[in-house]
């Protein structure tokens, strides 16, 4: 099932821009967001941000992007 993914162009506080799922609480104003378009998982929605800024400082939102990080995948 994809899903719309989006993220924050404005840096947090690590320097990363988080991406977010829709009807996240911790969603940025809608003015303030980049559209990624739909995909599978919120990983490669980080996969095309990076690939489509050219930027590498993108993180998941850990409150509406469920990764299981580096759990041997
Ligand atoms: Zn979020």
């Amino acid at each position: 099932m994809l899903t719309y993914y989006f993220y924050n162009q404005n840096i947090n506080a690590e320097g990363n821009h988080q991406v977010h799922a829709p009807d996240c609480s911790r969603s940025p104003e809608a003015e303030d967001t980049i559209a990624l378009g739909m995909h599978a998982n919120c990983e490669e929605a980080i996969r095309y941000a990076e690939a489509f800024t050219g930027k590498t400082n993108f993180d998941s939102c850990t409150c509406c992007c469920v990764i299981l990080e580096k759990s041997g995948v």
